[in-house]
């Protein structure tokens, strides 16, 4: 199994490391690429585009031409993790139908640590300057809540997080999405 980690700027190592962990632990022969041009995305089974500043991957993804490798990649059914700043491109670039609030909760130092609710039970998420996903449309779900709000959705094979999974020490995330990526392959 093939996972590429979008490595323009954000916390990449930090879902290398996360990734890593999951593989170990469910003895998966995997590899992970930082993927710094849109040639280290050919025959990924799976792709993260992690948190960081959003206008800044955006734009790095955009002249590199990884965005739309990404976009064409995701049609055909390759899974995609968004975490922060990740999940505001997957709404910015239309892969998942959700309208995001930037800077939802405000400053740098608004940041916090509160539990999660998901379909994989309680977790507990790490909001850094974190976006809020204020609706949900079409073929879009919830996936996560913090109190009554929105902090992660799924659309197929997409999902977007506003918070950060690979920060926590909780691997349930990882998990999952490594799950979904062999059930697609039956
Ligand atoms: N505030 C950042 C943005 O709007 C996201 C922060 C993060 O990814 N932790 O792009």
């Amino acid at each position: 199994m093939k996972i590429a980690v979008i490595g323009v700027q954000g916390d990449v190592m930090e879902h290398i490391e996360a990734l890593k962990r999951v593989f170990n632990r469910l003895k998966i022969d995997g590899e992970i690429i930082w993927a710094r041009n849109k040639n280290e995305l050919q025959k990924v089974d799976g792709i993260i585009i992690p948190g960081g500043e959003s206008t800044t991957i955006g734009k790095l993804m955009s002249i590199s031409g990884m965005d739309k490798v990404v976009i064409e990649l995701a049609k055909q059914g390759t899974q995609i993790l968004g975490t922060c700043a990740g999940a505001i491109l997957l709404s910015n670039i239309k892969l998942i139908n959700i309208k995001v609030d930037r800077n939802a909760y405000g400053r740098q130092k608004d940041s916090f640590e509160a539990q999660v609710t998901t379909p994989l039970g309680k977790m507990d998420g790490v909001f850094i300057r974190a976006p809020l996903i204020k609706e949900i449309q079409k073929e879009a779900r919830v996936f996560a809540k913090h109190k009554k709000e929105i902090v992660g959705a799924e659309q197929d094979n997409i999902l977007a997080l506003t918070f950060h999974p690979e920060l926590s020490g909780d691997a349930k995330i990882f998990q999952y999405f490594l799950r979904k990526i062999i059930d697609s392959k039956k």
